[in-house]
């Protein structure tokens, strides 16, 4: 939001290795499987231990893990590591906290799939989750005692509740148990978590920090010691290893990444206004909406939803649109959107979309990098279409 926080943060992704080879700026992508030894001894010494170097890219790859250390410094973290997916983070983080017979304490309208994760393979696995409102403190109290895991997202999808994390995590912290964080919506540029108290922070990094809607990856990042637990086990035996290409990809992301996090933060919040002044539109769900944001979130990003008033047709807006484009995912350079009443429609999980919240007359905007006047004009003239129908 303020000047000096993002310079500060820039610097941490715009110096370059100056031991890359040539002295590139841009680093270049060891796109191997595997490193071979020079002699019997140095795999010895690898095999032991004793030495740290590259053997297998799902392990250890440098491309792979300049990101991680790149998004460990902007975290705040000792430790990250890169994953093939958000969803391939979450599951390696979440599995490496809970046993059959556990039970995950979770704030309601997490991320559609994550929801859907816990509800398939863990219940499985006979873990039970609890939602609760992430708002009300004493609920997440109550809900506490007893859990393996606290599960947050704030804000959350599509509803974008935002929540204290600080206060959150504290409650978690005094009965001694970890907590995670999907950070995806703020990115490191508007909530850094760890600071707050969290232990885990995770990432669909195909959002914001990759930021050019070419690459699908997720990251994780917290304490040496808890990174440890998912580098020793899920991360290897599930085996979702980012790839070097899409690790170079998501470098690239980085060095924009607080210039466009800003971008997005003012274009989002002036159309989120304006939507709100809008008399077809009956309620805009944006944190920088509310008088003061939440503590610890010091800026928006570009995704939001809002609720038509009745009498709109949804079909005609979405056809309308020039800019916006119809589709899923975000965090890019473009905008995008997403009508309520097709999420509410999917047939894969008939009922799952009622538990996020989802209004039949919503529409989540994703708010790209177009500028913020030829949005508004392409919303402007696909309102004015859709009202004359009706
Ligand atoms: C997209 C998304 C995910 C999943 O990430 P993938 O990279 O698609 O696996 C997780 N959390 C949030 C909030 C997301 O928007």
């Amino acid at each position: 939001m303020n000047g000096p926080d993002f310079f500060d943060k820039a610097s941490l992704i715009t110096a370059h290795d100056e031991g890359n080879a040539f002295d590139a700026v841009v680093p270049p992508i060891v796109q191997t499987s595997l490193f071979t030894f020079p002699n019997y001894d140095e795999m010895l010494e690898t095999y032991r231990g004793e030495k740290v170097r590259p053997t297998y890219t799902r392990g250890l790859n440098p491309t792979v893990r300049m990101f991680e250390e790149m998004l460990a410094k902007l975290e705040g973290a000792e430790d990250a590591i890169g994953f093939a997916s958000g969803m391939s983070a979450i599951s390696s983080a979440v599995l490496s906290f809970v046993e059959p017979g556990d039970r995950i304490v979770a704030v309601r309208h997490i991320y559609p799939d994550a929801f859907r994760l816990f509800g398939t393979l863990l219940a499985r696995m006979r873990i039970e989750v609890t939602y609760v409102d992430g708002r009300d403190e004493a609920a997440v109290a109550s809900a506490l005692p007893g859990a393996k895991l606290f599960y947050m997202e704030s804000p959350t999808s599509w509803v974008m509740e935002a929540h204290d994390i600080g206060a959150l995590a504290a409650l978690a912290k005094s009965r001694g148990i970890p907590t995670i964080i999907d950070n995806s919506w703020a990115s490191p540029v508007f909530q850094r978590p760890l600071s707050l108290g969290v232990d885990v922070v995770v990432h669909s990094a195909s959002k914001y920090l990759g930021g050019h809607s070419d690459v699908v990856a997720g990251v994780v990042a917290g304490s040496k010691g808890l990174i440890g637990r998912i580098r020793g086990e899920a991360y290897p035996y599930l085996g979702g290893k980012l790839s070097p290409f899409d690790a170079w990809l998501l470098i690239r992301g980085l060095r924009t990444l607080p210039i466009r996090m800003r971008a997005h933060q003012a274009s989002g919040l002036e159309i989120a206004r304006r939507l709100q002044d809008h008399p077809i539109v009956e309620k805009v769900c944006h944190p920088g909406l509310a008088n003061l944001l939440p503590a610890g979130l010091t800026g928006t990003s570009g995704l939001f939803s809002f609720v038509f008033r009745d009498g709109i047709d949804i079909r005609t807006f979405a056809d309308r649109l020039k800019l916006f484009k119809l589709g899923v995912s975000w965090g890019g350079h473009e905008s995008l959107i997403v009508p309520g009443e097709v999420v509410l429609q999917q047939k894969a999980q008939p009922n799952s979309a009622m538990a996020f919240g989802v209004h039949p007359r919503s529409v989540r905007l994703h708010v790209g990098l177009e500028g913020t006047e030829a949005l508004w004009s392409d919303l402007e003239a696909a309102i004015d279409a859709s009202e004359e129908k009706t």
